[in-house]
């Protein structure tokens, strides 16, 4: 009975430690709602992003909004990235200026546009008779390409990274055939670029207009050619519709686009977020390359379909020599009186010097060959 007693005291005080292990378990229950909380509640690190193109862009808006989807999903909604469009800032050649300023935190554009600031930005976009867009890719990555463009770019405390690539853009809508170089004195033509002042120097007169104003441009025969990319996006501006000759390419190989960020707003990111954007813009610009490839292939079908007389033409071989001649002068020229300009030209021509003798032996004879 005594025993049993004492069996019943060490009983309950069981149940009471029990209880109170209980609670003590549920009030720890109750803190751990509170520390999710505290977590959901930290401050998303948003930024502000200028591109060059209008609202709802196709492949190369596409490309800034794949991007800022992969940071917003690998950083479990960490960083987000809000896209003002050109639509928005009004400024769409203005943006490595706001980027430089830190108006906008990164941007999205072409490097070539600010020729008129920097000359050695033309070099990261593509040049005429330059790199096809492997070769160029491997020059950035592997070439010393990312080095040099980095030397560019500090000078105006902004960060370049590739932006997509459109591949090799066609030469352009002819309303006439072009047979010799006679044809080109008087043209009208609207070629930004290097290219545009290769062919100013061939007498072509060369203007620049925003996409908006090309079509009426044409139409109208306020200018006799223009060239803008290739079928990807050429389809859609209804060029083939008004202009007979499609001419194949020789002045934008491998057009790459451009991400820039702001130096200090990226150094101050924390580490795994530098590296959640890197990746999150190569793999976007990789996207748009393929992209505009299917997009091109399905594109330019569709033209021959719908406008069976386009005809593709090749410029003269007269044509291709004196095109080339001019751009080696002004490439010789610039280097000349800009070290900075010859570094960068130097590189590009010895790793294209190395990297064709490749391209000769792989996909160059297998298409000679099977074509
Ligand atoms: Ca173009």
């Amino acid at each position: 009975m005594k025993q049993m007693k004492h069996f019943m005291k060490l009983l309950s005080g069981l149940v009471v430690l029990v209880a109170f292990l209980g609670l003590t378990a549920c009030g720890e229950q109750q803190q751990a709602p509170k520390a999710e909380v505290k977590k959901v509640e930290k401050k998303t690190i948003v930024w502000k992003l200028a591109m060059t193109w209008p609202t709802n862009f196709p492949i190369f808006g596409d490309a800034v909004n794949n991007m800022a989807a992969m940071v917003k999903a690998m950083s479990n909604g960490e960083m987000e990235i809000r896209i003002d469009s050109k639509n928005k800032h009004k400024a769409p050649f203005g943006v490595l200026d706001m980027v430089k300023a830190g108006q906008y935190d990164m941007g999205h554009s072409a490097s070539y546009y600010w020729k008129g600031k920097d000359i050695n930005t033309l070099f990261f976009t593509t040049m005429p008779f330059g790199m096809i867009a492997p070769e160029q890719y491997a020059w950035f990555y592997y070439g010393g390409g990312m080095e040099l463009m980095k030397n560019v770019y500090d000078k105006h405390g902004v960060y370049s990274f590739p932006g997509g690539n459109t591949g090799n853009q066609m030469g352009g809508w002819f309303q006439k055939e072009i047979t010799s170089l006679d044809d080109l004195k008087g043209l009208k033509m609207r070629i930004p670029g290097f290219a545009g002042e290769v062919l100013s120097k061939l007498g072509v007169v060369v203007t620049n207009m925003p996409a908006g104003e090309l079509y009426t441009a044409l139409d109208r025969g306020t200018i006799d050619a223009l060239e803008w990319v290739g079928p990807s996006l050429d389809l859609n501006m209804g060029f083939h519709k008004i202009a007979p000759y499609y001419y194949t390419g020789w002045h934008e190989p491998a057009t790459e686009l451009q991400f820039m960020v702001n130096q200090a707003k990226f150094d101050g990111l924390p580490k795994h977020l530098q590296e959640i954007l890197t990746i999150a813009m190569q793999y976007a610009a990789y996207d748009m390359y393929t992209r505009s490839y299917h997009d091109s292939a399905i594109n330019w079908a569709k033209i021959q379909e719908e406008y069976p007389d386009v005809k593709i033409r090749t410029f003269p071989a007269e044509v291709i020599a004196a095109m080339k001649t001019e751009n080696q002068k002004l490439l010789e020229e610039t280097a000349a009186k800009d070290a900075t300009f010859s570094e960068i030209y130097e590189s590009q021509k010895a790793y294209m010097t190395k990297v064709r003798k490749w391209t000769e032996i792989s996909d160059y004879a297998y298409l000679k060959d099977n074509l």
